[in-house]
């Protein structure tokens, strides 16, 4: 008999995730029964209060685990036996694996993001990004970014006292990178070699540029994190500018194919994930 694989997601508002699709894929083609099921806290009219019923239940029905998203990151890991440094780094958490009774939390979204970046910007000039948004994302590939070697970093978020927050608990992780909270994004873009761009500006629900298009150069790279459009305003107008650039998509298969990796124990196909999901 084949070898089954029990996970799922945890969030509200997740009933268009390709998770399912994902993972099942990348199951299928080891060889494992895989399935892959949603609980949606907006549909089962249940809210993170519920997260300990939810848990419970998925380690009592045998699942290897669980990915967790919005708005529940944080939140599950009070209800956690155990955290990956990763995890306990960044306050989130966004996998969990259930083994022998335990509950251990990893974070695969920065691991998503600097695999992604790697892929679509080999050559990029690690001197000094300016990334915008500080939020969920934010965080996870402003941590990331700095592993990759930024040398500096400069944040910016409409909420000025998050990017602020963001910029000091970074600072304290990597006391020899320059991380700072900016000010004046024009005159910061015009020393930046590249642009992380972690708004939700760009989808559907926030159309627009998160800066004026005019303040990129041919020479920033541009790597995006939303994913939903996968070419957004933002990655238009930096082609157009002749820069490089990198689409939210690779972060978000990246992630999904290091958590299969977590529940699974099987080394994924990155490659093969990547192509499964330009087909969805
Ligand atoms: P969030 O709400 O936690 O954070 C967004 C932050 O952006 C907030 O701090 C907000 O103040 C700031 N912001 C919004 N508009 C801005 C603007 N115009 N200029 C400056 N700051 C602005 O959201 P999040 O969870 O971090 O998600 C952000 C985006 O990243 C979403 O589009 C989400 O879909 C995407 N995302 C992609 C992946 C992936 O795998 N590719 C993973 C997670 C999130």
């Amino acid at each position: 008999p084949k070898r089954r694989l029990l996970t799922g997601l945890i969030g509200s508002g997740i009933q268009k995730s390709l998770s399912p699709a994902l993972h099942e894929g990348e199951g299928d083609a080891h060889g494992l029964r895989c399935q892959y099921r949603l609980m949606d806290l907006h549909e089962l009219a249940m809210t993170p209060e519920d997260l300990p019923t939810l848990l419970e239940a998925a380690q009592l029905a045998g699942f290897n685990g669980v990915n967790i998203t919005h708005p529940c990151k944080q939140r599950v890991i009070e209800y956690l036996d155990a955290l990956s440094p990763e995890a306990q780094a960044l306050g989130a958490v966004n996998t969990v694996v259930f083994e022998s009774g335990k509950r251990t939390g990893h974070n695969t979204d920065g691991w998503g993001f600097a695999q992604g970046f790697r892929h679509g910007l080999p050559t990029a000039d690690l001197t000094h990004a300016v990334q915008l948004g500080a939020g969920g994302a934010g965080a996870a590939v402003a941590h990331a970014a700095l592993n990759l070697g930024m040398q500096r970093l400069s944040l910016f978020d409409q909420d000025h006292d998050r990017a602020q927050a963001l910029a000091q608990r970074l600072q304290g992780q990597f006391p020899d990178q320059q991380i700072d909270a900016g000010h004046h994004l024009e005159t910061t873009m015009q020393s930046a070699s590249g642009l992380i761009h972690a708004t939700p500006t760009g989808m559907a629900a926030h159309p627009g540029l998160p800066l004026p298009a005019e303040w990129l150069r041919p020479d920033h790279w541009v790597a995006e994190v939303v994913y939903v459009p996968l070419e957004t305003e933002l990655l238009r107008a930096a082609r157009a500018q002749g820069c490089a650039t990198v689409h939210g998509g690779f972060m978000a298969v990246y992630q999904a194919a290091r958590a299969f990796e977590l529940f699974s124990g099987c080394a994924p196909d990155l490659g093969r994930m990547l192509a499964h999901f330009e087909q969805l």
